[in-house]
């Protein structure tokens, strides 16, 4: 078991380890202070483990050096931005020459329609939209299911994150009813009024929030992934269309992170039928862009119901949506990069991985569990993976957390931040999961 105050006691060994091997990132922290809110460029970057976060000098492939010249493991890569591996050849070449003829017309451009070419043959939808983030997709994904349907409600799920969506930074209290998350900073609406939150794999649930017939749209991941990943159980999918089919909802399936899973992420390996599916992050190789494509069916009535005259300002869209060197850019990571050879070398990896963890937690008898999704993996702090967003995170330890996190950034690895998870790219190695196992050992023996 745990040792609490070992864990303690290691974690401000650690933090002296960490502020000793990192002094230039701290001379810059200091700095950054003078011009940058709470001394980082982005307010979540305050909640790495450390006494401030590790400034990046370069990165290729798996790993990243560090102004001190420290070099890391990129398990996190960009929190799946990155997942791609960092600077792959094709999408340099293909983006560094591009950029020299124009980035960004508000006209489009060929490779817009490869794109939508190519994404319909992966994920099997029609129509595609192309936005800045993958929050934004959400976002405007919501306001059209709500347009064509004429209903004000969303379902989204207990723990789910899909970005900074209004809609979805909400949870299910313990009477069960829709409550701003925690840390949610300044809702512009009380998020009861929008949407019903309930518990992933509860069927009754589902169909208990759809059945006023007040629901425009359900928004799910088609595997959770940010509070440790929750598999649907056998058969929840199926219910989830059947029931949304039933009360006119529009199913919005968000592959952000599940695109993990292979080239039509989750939706194309389970043969999922969405009305709407969002794929964002690392589909450009980290140039910001992400895309969201329909049914036939449903596109149709969505480009019914935008009026032309006003469309530009119906709160969809963006200036720099759909810029001609972010298309330009999917289009070099969907045909050089992010390709069927590339899941074929990661997902054993992940599943080594996996296994290596798994070798600790049995041989420490710690009551933890692993988890994966293609060349996604994590570990989680309760002995049977969880079934849905509640129970995971109830098992949430925060300080343990920092302590795995910090202990592994001083060992050279980089797990992605707030939860344990690690995401394999096609240019991680044997080796590289073998350190990583090394040093899980060594860190957990630490605190037992
Ligand atoms: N959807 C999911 C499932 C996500 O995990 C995230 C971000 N972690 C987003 C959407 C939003 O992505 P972005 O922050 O790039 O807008």
């Amino acid at each position: 078991m745990i040792h609490k105050e070992k864990l303690k006691e290691q974690y401000e060994k650690e933090l002296q380890l960490f502020e000793k091997s990192h002094p230039k990132s701290k001379e810059l922290y200091e700095r950054a202070k003078g011009s940058l809110l709470q001394g980082v460029p982005m307010n979540w970057m305050v909640k790495w483990a450390g006494s401030y976060p590790v400034c990046v000098a370069s990165a290729k492939g798996a790993h990243f050096q560090d102004v001190d010249g420290n070099d890391y493991i990129d398990f996190c890569l960009g929190d799946t931005g990155s997942m791609v591996g960092h600077a792959p050849e094709a999408s340099v070449k293909a983006i560094t020459e591009y950029v020299k003829q124009g980035t960004t017309f508000m006209l489009p451009t060929e490779d817009a329609i490869w794109c939508g070419e190519e994404l319909s043959r992966r994920f099997g939808m029609k129509y595609w939209q192309f936005s800045t983030s993958a929050t934004d997709a959400n976002r405007f994904a919501l306001r059209l299911a709500r347009q064509v349907t004429k209903k004000p409600m969303i379902i989204a799920y207990n723990w789910c994150y899909h970005g900074t969506v209004d809609e979805t930074v909400a949870i299910m209290d313990e009477n069960g009813n829709t409550v701003a998350k925690p840390g949610n900073l300044g809702p512009q609406v009380d998020p009861g009024k929008t949407t019903r939150i309930i518990e992933w794999n509860d069927i009754p649930a589902l169909e208990e929030a759809l059945k006023k017939g007040d629901v425009a749209a359900v928004l799910a991941e088609p595997v959770m992934t940010n509070c440790g990943i929750v598999h649907p159980e056998p058969g929840y999918h199926d219910a989830l269309r059947e029931l949304t089919r039933k009360y006119g909802a529009v199913l919005i399936i968000d592959e952000t992170h599940t695109i993990c899973t292979g080239v039509g992420g989750y939706t194309k390996a389970y043969n999922l039928q969405p009305d709407i599916v969002v794929v964002g992050k690392t589909i450009a190789s980290g140039i910001p862009c992400a895309a969201y494509g329909f049914s036939q069916e449903l596109g149709d009535r969505v480009a019914e119901a935008i009026p032309y005259e006003l469309c530009d300002i119906g709160g969809i869209g963006g200036t720099l949506a759909a810029n001609a060197l972010s298309m330009h850019a999917m289009k070099a990571t969907l045909s050089e990069v992010l390709t069927e050879d590339f899941y074929a070398r990661n997902i054993p990896l992940a599943t080594k991985f996996n296994e290596g963890v798994q070798s600790v937690i049995n041989e420490f008898d710690l009551p933890w569990n692993t988890t994966q999704l293609g060349c996604r993996t994590e570990y989680w702090f309760r002995k049977e993976p969880a079934k849905n967003g509640g129970e995971a995170e109830a098992a949430v330890d925060f300080e343990l957390d920092q302590y795995m996190h910090l202990a592994s950034l001083n060992r050279g690895i980089l797990m992605t931040p707030f939860h344990n998870m690690a995401l394999i790219t096609a240019v991680t190695t044997e080796e590289d999961i073998d350190k990583h196992t090394a040093v899980f050992r060594e860190i957990v023996q630490n605190i037992l």
